[in-house]
């Protein structure tokens, strides 16, 4: 059997959805341990508040993931726009190596760019500007200066506004502004790209100057596990069904 890597991203995991975590924990025992290497692009967690909230679900995760690690399976984690406040130390836990929000690696001999895909959704202004504010230096530390509780709080206040609007958050999720993309790719000298974020899973060939390139974008983990697999013969978007919680 020929080497092949994983990409996830999008599984939002939230102690209410054990499904999701279940179809996680199946995913990392009886796949991913094939793998080279398995890379997370992104919202893995619904929401992090920093790597001091040790709940018995955020260790559940690390625990798998470790797990993972040990056996041999190299674990890559870009951060996502919900979990951009994961740091080393909950890095460290879960096995994971973190990654720059952009990267370049070498996929069988095909450099391929790999991102969240926040970044490409330019028409969202509002959000793009509080990306650059949360993903500076002063505003992080701020917030993880604050006590625990606190965050806490402000997490649990944001999560019952966004319950309210979940369905209709989901479907206004941005899609990529398509000269971004092609900005980004020639940035890189890349003739592939894979990102995740917007919930839109496809493989979108492209032309860059009269050349063959591809777009793939990740799933997400709302309704059914969605894994990319890439070998150095091809590349596929596979789901998984939710099983039933016994
Ligand atoms: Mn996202």
């Amino acid at each position: 059997m020929s080497a092949f890597t994983y990409f996830i991203s999008d599984l939002h995991l939230c102690a209410e959805r054990p499904d999701i975590s279940q179809c996680l924990f199946t995913f990392l025992q009886e796949q991913a341990v094939h793998a080279e290497a398995l890379y997370v692009l992104g919202d893995l967690f619904e929401a992090w508040i920093g790597d001091d909230d040790l709940s018995e679900f955020n260790l559940s995760i690390a625990d798998a993931f470790k797990t993972l690690a040990d056996s041999g399976v190299k674990i890559y984690f870009i951060h996502g726009n919900r979990d951009f406040l994961v740091r080393n130390q909950f890095a460290q836990r879960a096995g994971f190596t973190l990654l720059p929000e952009q990267i370049v690696v070498d996929l069988y001999g095909t450099p391929t760019l790999l991102m969240h895909g926040d970044e490409l959704c330019t028409r969202d202004v509002v959000y793009q500007k509080f990306r650059r504010k949360a993903r500076g230096w002063w505003w992080p530390r701020l917030v993880l200066a604050l006590p625990l509780s606190t965050r806490r709080k402000i997490a649990a206040s944001g999560r019952k506004t966004s319950k309210k609007n979940h369905a209709k958050l989901t479907m206004d999720i941005m899609d990529v502004t398509p000269e971004d993309v092609i900005k980004a790719m020639q940035a890189h000298k890349v003739t592939r790209l894979i990102h995740g974020h917007t919930h839109r899973p496809a493989i979108h060939p492209l032309n860059i100057n009269g050349q063959a390139a591809e777009r793939i974008v990740l799933g997400d983990w709302y309704d059914q596990g969605s894994i990319l697999k890439v070998s150095k013969e091809k590349r596929e978007l596979i789901n998984y069904k939710f099983h039933p919680l016994a």
